[in-house]
C-alpha cells in the first residue's frame, strides 16, 4: 500500500494559488509529477504557469489544449506542461507518456482524471474548485513518498495561519 495524505489550501486570489504554486516549485525534483483537476477556469493553468516561473521558465506558458504537451526550459530542470482534455486513448499511447512522468523533468497534467491509468502511481493530486468571486479551494492528495510528506507540511502550514 502507498503511503497517502491529503491537505486543503485555501485560495482567496490568484496569489494565493500562485504561493502554493511556488512552494510546490520549490519540492519538485526531476520526476516530480502534479496531477490537476477542476472545472474549466477553475485555475489550472494559472497554477502551472506560477510554477513555471517559479522554476525559471522565461517563456511565456500558454494553456496547452491543442498541443496537448509543450516542453519548457526551466533552470535547474525542463518543464512539461500536458493538457489531456482532448487526449484520446490511442494518442495517449502513442505519446508515451512515461517518458515524461520518468524524464528529466517535472510534470504537471491539467485534466489528469481523464488519463487516470496512464499516470504514476506516485503523485500528487490537486482539484481546484471555485469558491465564489476569485476564491478556490484546492483539494491536495499525495499518493506515496515524498508527495504524501508534502501534505503533512502543508497541514502543519495550515495549523499555524489559524
Ligand atoms: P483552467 O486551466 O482550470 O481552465 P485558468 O487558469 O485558465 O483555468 O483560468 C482561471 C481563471 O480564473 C483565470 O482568468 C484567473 O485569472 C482567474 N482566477 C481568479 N481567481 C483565481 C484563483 N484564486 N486562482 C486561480 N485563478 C483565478
Ligand atoms: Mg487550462
Amino acid at each position: 500500500m502507498e503511503t497517502t495524505s491529503e491537505a486543503i489550501w485555501h485560495a482567496a486570489g490568484r496569489e494565493q494559488t500562485a504561493e502554493l504554486a511556488r512552494l510546490l516549485a520549490e519540492w519538485s525534483r526531476p520526476g516530480t509529477v502534479l496531477a490537476l483537476d477542476g472545472d474549466l477556469g477553475a485555475g489550472k493553468t494559472t497554477f502551472s504557469q506560477a510554477f513555471a516561473a517559479a522554476i525559471g521558465v522565461k517563456a511565456v506558458v500558454n494553456s496547452p489544449t491543442f498541443t496537448i504537451i509543450k516542453e519548457y526550459e526551466g533552470l535547474a530542470m525542463p518543464f512539461y506542461h500536458m493538457d489531456v482534455y482532448r487526449l484520446s486513448q490511442e494518442e495517449a499511447d502513442e505519446l508515451g507518456l512515461d517518458d515524461y512522468f520518468y524524464g528529466e523533468g517535472v510534470t504537471i497534467v491539467e485534466w489528469a482524471r481523464l488519463i487516470e491509468e496512464l499516470l504514476p502511481p506516485e503523485r500528487l493530486e490537486l482539484f481546484l474548485e471555485h469558491a465564489g468571486g476569485d476564491a478556490r479551494v484546492i483539494r491536495i492528495k499525495g499518493i506515496g513518498e515524498p508527495y504524501a510528506a508534502w501534505c503533512e507540511v502543508l497541514n502543519e502550514m495550515g495549523e499555524q495561519k489559524n
